[in-house]
């Protein structure tokens, strides 16, 4: 029977120890946050940041703007926000809804890297992919494969000459959790639609990391028996929130695994909560 990587309750920690060290500062850090149209998973989504930020104590601001906001008013917001001093992080909740989603990349760029709490900026991305070694500088790394790597850290699970398996290429996800694996020794495979294999695949991993976005398409047959699974799915199915990962089949297989809800999900809003901090900090 797996070990079930408990994502909850290190988050908990996690913000515990962020509202400690936010406890004895004058001046509380900041995250702004944009909600673009009337999405009700990115909804739940803002709810849960607004909500960290209130038990951290950070100040935290809300912009909610209609769905047919013009492209103009969207980036006079960010510049805005770019400009406050009061706000250390800046997120704005993707995705975006209807052809407004065509200027995510531009939205992206437009607030600044020290800003860029989801560490989607081109120049955090592009310092995540130059660096050598796993040591922590001031880039902002993207939330969830931070929190990836925090679980498997948290609970010892050995990456160094181990064989990750990624399943999902995405730059939100996929990408970066590759690189933070590879920084971490792994021996890392990517695998995408146009994979092979990808059954085959999969079973070589110590470590499989899924992020497809498709509800419980991981089987056990997928799985080496011992393996360790990360699942950062999200899918909002007739019978409640279920991952990517079987979960139910995977975990007699497995070494351990994460729950969905309960596992990555919890990590990727203390991840940016970290972010904002960390943001806070090399700004002053
Ligand atoms: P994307 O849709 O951007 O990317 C999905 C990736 O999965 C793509 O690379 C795609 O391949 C690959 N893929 C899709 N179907 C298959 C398949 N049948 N076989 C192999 N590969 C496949 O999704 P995201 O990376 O943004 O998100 C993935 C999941 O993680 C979603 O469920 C999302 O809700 C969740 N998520 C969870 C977060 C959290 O906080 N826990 C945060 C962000 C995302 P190709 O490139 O070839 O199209």
């Amino acid at each position: 029977m797996a070990q079930i990587i408990d994502g909850r309750s290190l988050s908990e920690k996690i913000q515990l120890d962020l509202k400690n060290k936010v406890d004895m500062l004058k001046v509380k850090p900041g995250l702004a946050v944009v909600l673009v149209g009337e999405d009700s998973a990115s909804k739940i989504y803002v709810k849960h940041k607004e909500r960290a930020c209130e038990k951290i104590g950070y100040y935290s601001k809300k912009i909610e703007l209609s769905g047919t906001v013009s492209k103009e008013e969207l980036f006079k917001v960010i510049d805005d926000l770019n400009e406050d001093d009061r706000i250390n992080g800046i997120l704005v909740q993707f995705p975006l809804p209807g052809e407004l989603k065509l200027l995510e990349n531009e939205v992206i760029r437009r607030i600044l890297p020290e800003k860029d709490v989801d560490g989607f900026h081109p120049l955090n991305v592009g310092k995540l992919f130059a660096r050598k070694n796993s040591i922590d500088d001031d880039t902002l790394v993207s939330c969830t494969p931070r929190g990836i790597l925090r679980l498997l850290k948290e609970y010892k699970i050995e990456i160094e000459g181990k064989k990750a398996v990624i399943v999902g290429r995405s730059n939100f996800v996929g990408k970066p959790v590759a690189q933070l694996l590879l920084l971490e020794n792994a021996t890392v495979t990517i695998c995408h639609t146009r994979t092979q294999d990808l059954e085959k695949e999969s079973q070589q991993a110590d470590i499989l990391v899924v992020a497809v976005g498709k509800a419980e398409m991981i089987k056990a047959s997928f799985v080496k028996e011992g393996a360790v699974v990360i699942d950062a799915g999200i899918n909002r199915t007739e019978n409640g929130l279920v991952g990517d990962v079987d979960f139910e089949s995977v975990k007699e297989k497995v070494k351990a695994i994460t729950p969905v809800p309960g596992g990555v999900g919890p990590m990727t809003i203390a991840m940016l909560m970290e972010n904002v901090f960390k943001a806070y900090l090399y700004k002053s």
